[in-house]
């Protein structure tokens, strides 16, 4: 079993780098390169903005290229609560703009023609209890009634033609899920950010930012330094570098995911849809097949942070729930087990503005594939002065009280989310 992201391993690697010393300036500097400051590399190049983009190692190499390759619509909760929360008019537009965030992702692949296997399969959320499924009809109505009429609410039996497991007790199918190969979308996408004009350092860490004033800055690297014009912060739930603020804002936590030998005739009978599949426990699993015939098995599996030993444990852990929940899989062999870490925030919604005379967006709280590439290509009006809506501005973004980047109370919140679990 290799400990590390399938994505990454089968990926081709991004050779279009810049190289040599940093430019003395850009209009537009972008540090990190994941999905969001890729997409924001790409979308400034395509305006003709002189955009230099700084990785503290390789593009992708954090949760771009280590998530489940799941890309579906849906925010980290139900519309339900999130109208209870926020009021009809607001959820509605939290729960589109991840419908929209899907077919921008879509159109992106389609017109830089990125051979990564987008398919739209559909997401299935599936009842892990009986009792899970008074909630799946309520969001299934919701959606219905506010927003969308292409979901469907599944029996039992109906999803036991989906899926080889007598698990499960119903569930919620939406055709607009898709997934692609995460890890070709990331090279991809950085390739095309490339080719239209925007200048990538990878290996070139930010360790400090010194305001020259307005939105102007000095940004220290590791490779030297640059003034920039403006600053893009797409650095995820990053822990080093001096973005204490969002530091402060935003809880790293562990999820793990393990991918199967290919076994294309034992999916076919297992999966015969090959969706994406979320199931509805807090410390629940999110899967998918690969277009080589892979499973790609995720979870939380436990409230721990990725390193070699925890990315084996929680290997472990996922292969237990494998084996439970998708019986006829039992003997399939793991090939590939690794970690990341989910940049939750309290509300479970992702955030991005200005702040400090810094533009950011970040912390997509799981839920991140479509909305981080469609929130590069938002930022990148913004970040220079061309109208267009922010759906994650908040008037108000507080820091966790008692947090200063220790995660302490995540084994009490693990604790509570098993209780929450056992009596569901
Ligand atoms: C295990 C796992 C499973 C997931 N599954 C799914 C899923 O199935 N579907 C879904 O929609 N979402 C999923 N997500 C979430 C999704 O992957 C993220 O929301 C999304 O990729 C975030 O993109 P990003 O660009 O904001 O951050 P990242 O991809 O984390 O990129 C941030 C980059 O900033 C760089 N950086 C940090 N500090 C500095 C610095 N000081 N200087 C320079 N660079 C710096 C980092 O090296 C990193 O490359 C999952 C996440 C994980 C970890």
């Amino acid at each position: 079993m290799k400990l590390e992201s399938f994505w990454l391993a089968t990926a081709p690697c991004f050779d279009a780098g810049a190289t040599g010393d940093l430019p003395a300036r850009a209009d537009v500097v972008v540090i990190g390169g994941g999905f969001t400051g890729l997409s924001a590399a790409l979308s400034l190049a395509r305006k003709g903005v002189d955009v230099v983009l700084l990785e503290a190692s390789r593009i992708h190499g954090e949760a771009s290229g280590r998530n489940g390759g799941h890309c579906s619509p849906g925010t980290a909760q139900s519309l339900p609560d999130l109208i209870d929360r926020y009021g009809e008019q607001t959820a509605k537009q939290h729960y589109q703009v991840y419908t929209d965030a899907v077919d921008y992702v879509e159109q992106l692949i389609e017109r830089e023609q990125i051979d990564c296997s987008f398919v739209r399969h559909g997401k299935l959320k599936l009842a892990s209890k009986a009792s899970h499924m008074a909630g799946i009809a309520r969001n299934y109505e919701a959606l219905r009634k506010y927003l969308r009429q292409d979901v469907e609410l599944l029996s039992a039996s109906d999803v036991r033609r989906e899926i080889a497991s007598d698990a499960f007790h119903g569930g919620m199918l939406d055709r607009r899920g898709a997934q692609m190969h995460m890890g070709r979308f990331g090279t991809g996408l950085a390739t095309a950010a490339a080719r239209h004009g925007a200048r990538i350092f990878e290996n070139a860490a930010v360790t400090k930012l010194t305001n020259l004033g307005g939105d102007r800055h000095r940004v220290v690297t590791a490779k030297g330094e640059i003034e920039a014009g403006r600053v893009l912060l797409a650095t995820g739930c990053s822990n080093h570098g001096p973005f204490g603020w969002w530091q402060r804002r935003i809880v790293p936590v562990g999820s793990f995911v393990i991918v199967t030998e290919p076994i294309g005739p034992l999916l076919d009978r297992a999966l015969p849809n090959r969706r994406n599949y979320v199931t509805s426990l807090n410390f629940g699993n999110y899967f998918r097949t690969s277009d080589d015939d892979r499973l790609v098995w995720g979870g939380r599996a436990q409230f721990a942070r990725s390193n070699p030993a925890s990315d084996r444990k929680s290997g472990g852990i996922l292969k237990d729930s494998l084996d439970r929940l998708l019986p006829d899989l039992r003997d399939v062999r793991i090939d590939y087990c690794w970690g990341g870490l989910v940049e939750a925030t309290a509300d479970r919604l992702p955030s991005a503005g200005k702040h400090d005379g810094l533009y950011y967006s970040v912390a997509y709280s799981g839920h991140g594939t479509q909305m981080s590439t469609y929130m590069g290509d938002v930022m990148a009006d913004i970040v220079t002065g061309t109208a267009r809506a922010n759906p994650w501005a908040r008037q108000e973004w507080k820091a966790l009280p008692g947090y200063a980047g220790r995660e302490w109370f995540l084994p009490l919140v693990g604790a509570y989310f098993r209780f929450k679990d056992a009596v569901s």
